[in-house]
């Protein structure tokens, strides 16, 4: 057995993958919530969970939803595991017990495995992958966790003060755990190093910027990098001679413009703010909208940040942040909602036009995420009326609801729109192996 763990560290939450290398598949998987929850009913432990939530908003851990608002967390302070081993009866089970930091989560998660399989006597990881974040300008790889590796992570918690901390604690937790593993961090960051400075530099004073770190440095990374390899293997073309667009479409939102597998723009920029309309937050905007809801709003830099976080995109504009319910409402005839919708849309489409221009044309267009591999109303409505641009949707194939790699373009159309379904812990498990 070739094993790898994934591990994915949010300020109070451990998702984890153990996944068999030889064939792919994935051993045991979990999620551990509301870790050293002190109890639902401490204001304090609140926000911390709601500022914990993935500044990806991508759901890949413990959401705020469900850290905050659970009914299950009681006075109790218990924290939640969710286990899913396919090869144990049942295959997955829950359970609460207080667990107070990520050590204890990795200790209950290596019960899990002695308990429901597999046992970590067969099935010790050759590696241990983290999700980290932020990489900087100083990672550009999948990278062998050193104690300067640690520094440089910590150091730049600045750029990601919420999540490289997290990360570190993971990575401190597998450490400790398993301490003759190799730990490898795997960047978010990482994919968007190929960004050329007319792509990632922003126009304002380059000292200020060069002091403060300020770029595009793009996310979502280790999915744009698995879905553009993925459609370049379900097209039987070579990745090197393909250019593709990729719409990560989850609750958190990027576009990605790749060039023979290599990123060349991206719509995230310093933080994953930028860009795409998405659940909760606004992406693009004006930066003087900020200063004039400052000036004449009174608005602090903690409420704009609020509100462009978590007030804003689909649920600021309809009342509603989970797409399918913005669908269902705008089908019914809710006017808040089309607007959200088409808001939503419209912003799309000009990623994908203005993607088309920097790359000189696309061979294809892929779709993935939540909203990307689910909603056939999301993808019709990105792409109407490029038809001229020789991008086409088949109606038949867009409705269709099956999972895995598919085609939703005709198959005569010179642009293959695709749905590929996202797999990051596989990638970083794959990456793992580049390295450890
Ligand atoms: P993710 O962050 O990739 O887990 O995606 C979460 C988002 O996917 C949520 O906003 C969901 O509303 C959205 N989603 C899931 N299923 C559907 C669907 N059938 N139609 C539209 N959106 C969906």
């Amino acid at each position: 057995m070739s094993t790898v763990l994934v591990i994915n560290s949010g300020s109070s939450s451990l998702k984890y993958q153990l996944i068999e290398m030889t064939n792919e598949s994935v051993l045991a998987s979990g999620l551990i919530e509301r870790i050293g929850d002190r109890g639902a009913g401490s204001a304090n432990a609140q926000g911390t969970r709601a500022h914990g939530a993935d500044a990806q908003g991508d759901g890949s851990q413990g959401s705020s939803a469900q850290g905050a608002g659970s009914q299950t967390a009681g006075a109790t302070g218990s924290s939640k595991h969710t286990v899913t081993s396919p090869g144990a009866d049942p295959q997955s089970f829950t359970s609460e017990r207080p667990i107070a930091d990520h050590a204890a989560a990795f200790r209950v998660m290596i019960e899990a495995f002695e308990t429901h399989g597999p046992s970590m006597k067969d099935a010790l990881p050759v590696a241990i992958g983290h999700r980290v974040v932020h990489g900087g300008k100083r990672f550009f790889g999948p990278t062998v966790v050193t104690d300067l590796v640690k520094i440089n992570i910590e150091d730049l918690a600045d750029l990601a003060p919420l999540h490289n901390p997290a990360s570190l604690e993971g990575i401190n937790a597998a450490q400790a755990a398993f301490p003759s593993v190799p730990q490898v961090a795997v960047f978010d960051t990482a994919f968007h190093s190929t960004l050329a400075p007319a792509a990632y530099t922003y126009a304002i004073d380059a000292k200020l910027a060069d002091k403060y770190r300020v770029r595009r440095y793009g996310f979502h990374g280790t999915s744009h990098k698995f879905v553009s390899e993925a459609a370049a293997e379900f097209l039987g073309q070579p990745l090197d001679a393909l250019k593709t667009i990729v719409l990560h479409l989850g609750n958190g939102a990027s576009a990605c413009a790749v060039d023979g597998g290599r990123s060349v723009d991206t719509s995230m920029g310093l933080t994953p703010l930028e860009g795409l309309v998405m659940g909760t937050r606004s992406g693009d905007i004006d930066p003087a909208v900020l200063i004039h809801l400052h000036r004449k709003g009174g608005l602090s830099f903690d409420d704009l940040d609020e509100l462009l976080n978590r007030k804003s995109g689909l649920l600021g504009l309809s009342g509603r942040g989970d797409m399918r319910d913005v669908v269902s409402a705008a089908q019914a005839g809710d006017e808040a909602a089309r607007v959200a919708l088409d808001v939503y849309l419209h912003r799309l489409k000009h990623y994908v036009g203005a993607y088309i221009a920097e790359l000189g044309g696309v061979d294809a267009i892929v779709f993935t995420a939540g909203v990307g591999e689910n909603s056939d109303v999301v993808r019709a409505g990105a792409l109407a009326g490029l038809e001229r641009l020789g991008i086409r949707v088949d109606d038949a194939r867009n409705a269709a609801r099956e999972h895995g790699a598919r085609r939703i373009s005709p198959d005569d159309a010179p642009v293959a729109v695709l749905v590929i379904p996202t797999n990051e812990e596989l990638e970083i498990a794959r990456q793992c192996l580049t390295v450890a």
